[in-house]
């Protein structure tokens, strides 16, 4: 099963706070998951940078 690394951008601040990764195949769309963002010290909207 190919599954490619990601990058999580917060949507906010911009900051690329998590790497996680999917199979594409499976999850065609752009990931969006909130989650801690430390540097705007709250939970935000993240968002795969492509
Ligand atoms: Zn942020």
């Amino acid at each position: 099963m190919p599954r490619d690394n990601i990058t999580l951008k917060c949507t906010v601040c911009g900051e690329e706070n998590y790497i996680t990764n999917k199979n594409k195949k499976e999850h065609p769309d752009r990931l969006e998951t909130k989650k801690y963002c430390w540097k705007c010290k709250k939970h935000t909207v993240h968002k795969e940078k492509k």
